[in-house]
């Protein structure tokens, strides 16, 4: 399967909460996020078998906040795919932001362990991304929820890596702000695509921020100006977000489908 069927084809399990016939053995991949936590069960190949995603906001700016609300996030999670496949999930792999260290670091393979699932590996969350696109030269750009991250590889090795703290959650700010709603009511609206025509002035200076973050990050660094760059992440998914931040960027981006399930669907692969 093509990586962009493979997006597709999680996409429409997700959402029909239905699983693909593939046999075994399965790879299981947990992506803990600021705005949601995703579930994601490939075969061996990589090509997706079942999901399940929740929007909750159990991790904040790409730190476990709520322990037992994560874990009980992921539990369910499991219990629904495990249902669906009619059989037992026991292993998974997780992903943390670049640059999480110590016992933040630790956190996601503690939850999914609550949640009984040994945590048999952790990968950068743009790492994930490039495996799900099947990018070995690149520069990923993940914008999740709360933070914005960067890897860049160089022919199959990952050269360089950054993130920092802002996210689709500003974004959800700033409509909040301009409109005068409250934040759950922004986010709401954010999220109608119907909207996103009217509403992409308000946040223009967001995304073209975002760009500029991305810009710092890649500073001085001229040997990637030739990369080809992909922008992953549940905040990709507005309309037109892709062109704006080209824009910004200075240079011409690729947004896959179904942005937001880049990253799981990587992390799974690793499982
Ligand atoms: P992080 O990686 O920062 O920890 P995360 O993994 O939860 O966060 P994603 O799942 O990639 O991040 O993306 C979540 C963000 O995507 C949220 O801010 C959410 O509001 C935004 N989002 C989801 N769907 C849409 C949509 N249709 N239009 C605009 N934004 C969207």
């Amino acid at each position: 399967m093509e990586q962009y069927e493979k997006i597709h084809q999680l996409y429409h399990l997700i959402e029909t909460g239905t699983v693909a016939d593939l046999p075994g053995p399965y790879k299981v991949g947990v992506d803990l996020g600021t705005a949601d936590v995703v579930l994601v069960v490939t075969d061996s190949h990589g090509n997706p078998v079942a999901g399940s995603m929740r929007w909750a906001s159990v991790v904040k700016d790409g730190l476990v906040v709520d322990f037992r609300g994560a874990t009980m996030i992921v539990e369910e999670l499991k219990a629904e795919v495990e249902e669906l496949m009619g059989i037992t999930l026991d292993q998974g792999a997780t992903a943390i932001p670049p640059g999480t260290v110590g016992r933040n670091a630790q956190a996601c393979g503690h939850v999914i362990a609550g949640a009984g699932l040994e945590p048999i590996c952790q990968i950068d969350e743009p790492v994930a991304a490039a495996k799900a696109l099947n990018i070995n030269h690149g520069i990923v750009v993940d914008i999740g929820g709360g933070t914005t991250g960067i890897a860049v590889l160089k022919h199959g090795d990952l050269i360089f890596t950054a993130d920092e703290a802002t996210g689709g959650t500003h974004i959800t700010l700033t409509i909040a702000g301009a409109y005068k709603i409250t934040v759950e009511e922004a986010e709401i609206l954010k999220k109608d695509v119907s909207q996103h025509r009217r509403i992409l002035p308000v946040i223009l200076p967001v995304i073209e921020k975002m760009a500029t973050i991305v810009k710092q990050m890649l500073a001085g660094q001229d040997e990637y100006q030739d990369y080809p760059v992909y922008v992953v992440g549940g905040t990709a998914t507005f309309s037109g977000f892709g062109e704006e931040f080209s824009k910004a960027f200075g240079r011409e981006v690729h947004v896959p489908p179904h942005p937001l399930l880049i990253t799981p669907l990587g992390i799974a692969m690793f499982g």
